[in-house]
């Protein structure tokens, strides 16, 4: 909204938060603003098809929640810079303790401040970081918004006026202005607890989450598992080059029985506990196919890129042994 208005238009990654997408495909397309998904694995040829004159932003997810594609930085920021628009990346799930995507060109960062940052279950927030790196001024007719006189702020022109500063500046005072995105005091308090350990949980989250994955994909009910962080992965390779010291706690596997066996194993957990949330200090888990997508069937799942035995394991920060043995005996019950 800080660079976008009716009649503009956007690339996206097509593997990002289902509430991003809504966003995205439905909501900013009935305030005039399309976007185009590309596949994270996508050519550069027909990555560079999916750009208009009218383009204004690239986004996309450092690691995608759920399919847990980890995006490759390189190939998306030259087309970004060679179309001359900014590549903005939500960078919820490796956060900055384990990726600083501005080392690498991304432009402008956001997150989800609700999972790892927070940490607890505590509040709801969110945050934009602007590296200050892109040259508004540069593709200045594109962006009239920053470069011409806000008429509705003292007629300020923001890049004039804060340099590198002009679109957080921008955002602060005339969006939070607008529309009121403020978190309250009490939150923002919360928020600053969990920040302080964030060095700490987060190694320790992916530690965890690499053993509980190394079991899983030992045990004879396991179909598959899905994580960066092994080797043989999909993403593992980009996950090594841009993330070396761990991903995140999240990861997805599938049991051989299916989706009944998945919801047989899920209820009988009993440290892990099934909840819609994610990134979190505790264990939890989730099961779109009978949770979040339950209203959908196999087909439109699988249309969906849900797979119907698919189950989300969000690994905490308790003792690896516990979460395992937990999890062992789940699986005893299928
Ligand atoms: C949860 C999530 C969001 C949305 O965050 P809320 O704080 O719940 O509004 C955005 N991006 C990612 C990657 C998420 O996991």
């Amino acid at each position: 909204m800080n660079i976008c208005e009716a009649g503009d238009h956007i690339v996206c990654s097509s593997a990002i938060y289902g509430g991003t997408y809504n966003l995205f495909a439905h909501t900013i397309r009935k305030m005039g603003v399309e976007a185009t998904f590309v596949e994270p694995d996508v050519s550069e040829e027909e990555l560079n098809a999916a750009f208009k004159e009218n383009t204004k932003a690239v986004f996309g997810e450092t690691i995608s929640n759920p399919s847990l594609d980890v995006l490759d930085f390189d190939k998306f920021v030259k087309a970004a810079h060679e179309h001359g628009v900014p590549l903005i990346v939500d960078n919820t799930f490796a956060t900055p303790i384990n990726c600083r995507p501005f080392e690498w060109g991304v432009d402008i960062v956001t997150h989800s401040t609700t999972k790892y940052m927070d940490g607890h279950a505590a509040c709801v927030g969110g945050a934009i970081v602007d590296s200050g790196n892109f040259d508004w001024e540069a593709h200045g007719d594109k962006y009239a918004c920053l470069t011409q006189p806000d008429e509705t702020y003292h007629g300020v022109v923001y890049t004039e006026r804060f340099g590198k500063g002009a679109f957080i500046t921008k955002a602060t005072v005339q969006l939070m202005r607008d529309l009121g995105s403020i978190q309250s005091p009490q939150n923002a308090f919360l928020l600053n607890l969990g920040l302080e350990t964030l060095h700490l949980r987060m190694p320790r989250h992916c530690e965890n989450a690499k053993k509980v994955a190394q079991y899983l994909q030992n045990h004879e009910k396991v179909a598959w598992v899905h994580t960066p962080a092994l080797e043989g992965d999909k993403n593992y390779e980009l996950a090594q080059k841009y993330m070396p010291n761990g991903t995140c706690g999240v990861i997805t596997f599938g049991l051989k029985g299916g989706r009944d066996a998945s919801i047989k194993m899920m209820d009988s957990l009993k440290l892990v506990a099934i909840v819609t949330h994610v990134a979190d200090a505790r264990s939890c888990v989730l099961h779109p196919a009978s949770h979040t997508h339950r209203q959908m069937n196999e087909q439109e799942l699988l249309e969906a890129g849900v797979q119907p035995d698919l189950i989300r394991f969000s690994v905490g920060i308790e003792n690896a042994d516990d979460i395992i043995a937990d999890v062992e005996q789940a699986l005893a019950n299928v």
